[in-house]
């Protein structure tokens, strides 16, 4: 009783006013306009009521419950057995294998390839969108394994027997072969100590077991400074071969069943993400077999990550909706100063602005999403070599300053790690980093618009689609298309020329389909070439309801 100085602590908190409620139990997607909007409007409107029916499945209590205590009881590396034999193994608390078995079951993995339908990657953008609303962590190695299909079906003579463990929707994490198992995930090794960027550096060898070749047995010796989701099945692991820098598959069981040598070191103490196990490891003459060519390891690996990039973006724009939608929530229910935070000018204007963010996001994964189901299509398939790096590089940098304002609207509660945006504001710098950080996305779009001849002219066709309706987005465009036929001064300015591309598609698409609240308050506040300054800058006039209504509708 006493323990607080001497004093007595009699009074019961059972009742505490003013305080907001939590945000659970409700449909993640029929809340949220702005995505229904997207999936119909990119081709998928027959999808509706499936990725409603997982909105209405994630947005329970139970899963936000989940999803924290995954992240609350972070993974534990077990090197040794008691007797001092290796394991090499990480232990999961059963919150994450909860969502695993979950994730997998809803086929948020590889939905597209064991699905394939003419807006499949547009659906499971919103399906994973709403995923990275509840947790950050599982779509680690879910993605990886996203991006790793369509790299091995180019070789089913030598990965026919995977494709359908990673086509199940059985989640599998015994630690035995994958042959005895019913579902199987990949992950990937590309980061070394001396340099991740810039992978020409590695110094992991490989070296033929027999002659190389295409899915011939290689032995490899060094290290990987970053490598998560070590517990996954096989990886996709870059090495130097005698041809150059080579991509290689390296499971975790060989084929006589003994295990594969994986030396895991230590985890990573991370800011965020705790959920997932990052872990380093070295290779001592272990087991891969050749991907692709020798000497394409880069291309090779590349493929998996432009899949691994658009669900950064898909997922980052997800986690945004999810601590937008958390202080409108607040807001609504909040008083200071005798009247509603969501009434007061101010707040409105903070929440209008935050909401558009969310929406422009959202819009852009979107379309970028379309461009990964018509592949077939030659002016697609350059809008996704462009808008790829594009997408990735913007909606990423702007998720750490939209989920501050977000977490401050809260006020101290949402500095709190009780609260839903704490956890998910250490999540937030996260898909900017890995996968190729921001200046190195930024630097990919010069190298697409100089590779793909036909990249402004289609950039120019996305945006004359919307041309003659307002002259605030006819001049950007205009000044857009300029520099994107003489770039000037290449390198130093590239992350403005990658800003300006994004938002040029994000007004193109809004100004030509959205609604004209977000379109109006988007011309009016994002395209004045200037560094994007605080959030809640709206400038007045715009409709402020409206917007907050697209991010969160009850
Ligand atoms: C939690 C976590 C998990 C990860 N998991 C994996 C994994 O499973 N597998 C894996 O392979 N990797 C993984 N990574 C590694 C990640 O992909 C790399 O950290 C990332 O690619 C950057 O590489 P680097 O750390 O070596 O930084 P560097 O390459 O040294 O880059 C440092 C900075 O320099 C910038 N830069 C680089 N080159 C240029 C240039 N030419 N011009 C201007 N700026 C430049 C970069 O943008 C970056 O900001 C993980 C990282 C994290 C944080």
């Amino acid at each position: 009783m006493a323990g607080n100085g001497g004093a007595l602590v009699t009074a019961p908190t059972r009742e505490v006013p003013n305080q907001s409620t939590d945000l659970v139990d409700y449909n993640l997607f029929t809340t949220n306009p702005a995505l229904m909007d997207a999936l119909s409007r990119e081709g998928s409107a027959s999808d509706h009521d499936r990725v409603a029916a997982l909105g209405e499945r994630l947005g329970t209590a139970e899963m936000f419950a989940l999803g924290d205590a995954a992240n609350r009881h972070p993974p534990v590396l077990r090197l040794f057995d008691r007797f001092g034999g290796r394991r090499d193994e990480v232990e999961f608390h059963p919150a994450w294998h909860e969502l695993m078995r979950r994730l997998v079951g809803e086929g948020l993995h590889t939905g597209p390839w064991s699905e394939p339908a003419s807006a499949a990657h547009v659906a499971r953008a919103a399906a994973y969108m709403l995923w990275a609303e509840i947790e950050n962590g599982t779509q680690c190695p879910a993605t990886m394994t996203y991006g790793a299909v369509p790299t091995l079906a180019h070789q089913p003579e030598d990965f026919d027997e995977w494709l359908p463990l990673l086509l199940s929707r059985e989640y599998d994490h015994r630690f035995i072969p994958a042959a005895d198992k019913k579902g199987a995930l990949m992950g990937m090794g590309m980061t070394e100590k001396q340099g991740g960027s810039d992978v020409r550096s590695n110094t992991t060898r490989a070296a033929p077991v027999t002659s190389g070749g295409p899915g011939r047995e290689y032995r490899l010796n060094g290290h990987k400074w970053f490598f998560s989701a070590p517990m996954c099945d096989a990886f996709l692991v870059l090495a130097q071969a005698p041809g150059g820098l080579s991509c290689f598959f390296v499971p975790r069981f060989l084929p006589d069943r003994s295990v594969n040598t994986l030396l895991l070191q230590r985890l990573k103490e991370k800011l965020g993400n705790h959920s997932n196990a990052s872990s380093e490891v070295v290779f001592e003459d272990t087991y891969g077999l050749l991907v692709g060519e020798e000497g394409r390891g880069i291309q090779t690996i590349l493929e998996m990550g432009v899949y691994t990039r658009l669900d950064n973006a898909t997922a980052t724009a997800g986690l945004m909706r999810q601590c937008v939608a958390q202080a409108i929530h607040h807001a609504r229910q909040r008083k200071a100063f005798g009247r509603l935070l969501i009434d007061q000018p101010l707040m409105r204007n903070v929440l209008a602005d935050l909401a558009l963010e969310c929406e422009s996001h959202i819009v852009l994964v979107m379309r970028l999403a379309r461009a990964f189901d018509a592949q077939q299509d030659e002016a697609e398939s350059v809008l996704r070599r462009v808008l790829t790096p594009v997408a990735k590089y913007w909606v990423c940098k702007r998720a750490p300053a939209v989920i501050a304002e977000a977490m401050e609207v809260l006020g101290g509660n949402g500095y709190v790690e009780e609260g839903p945006i704490a956890r998910r504001f250490r999540e937030a710098p996260l898909n900017s980093i890995w996968e190729g950080s921001g200046n190195v996305m930024c630097l990919d779009v010069l190298r697409a618009l100089g590779r793909e001849p036909r990249a402004g002219e289609v950039l120019e066709a996305l945006f004359a689609g919307s041309k003659g309706r307002d002259a605030r987005y006819d001049r950007f465009v205009d000044t857009v298309l300029v520099e994107l036929g003489s770039p000037t001064d290449g390198e130093f300015r590239a992350r403005q020329v990658t800003q300006n591309i994004a938002l040029a598609v994000q007004a193109a698409v809004l100004l030509g389909h959205g609604p004209g609240a977000s379109a109006e308050a988007f011309l009016a506040s994002r395209l004045t070439g200037g560094p994007p300054g605080a959030l809640g800058t709206l400038p007045p006039g715009v409709d402020s309801g409206a917007m907050i209504e697209r991010i969160l509708r009850f």
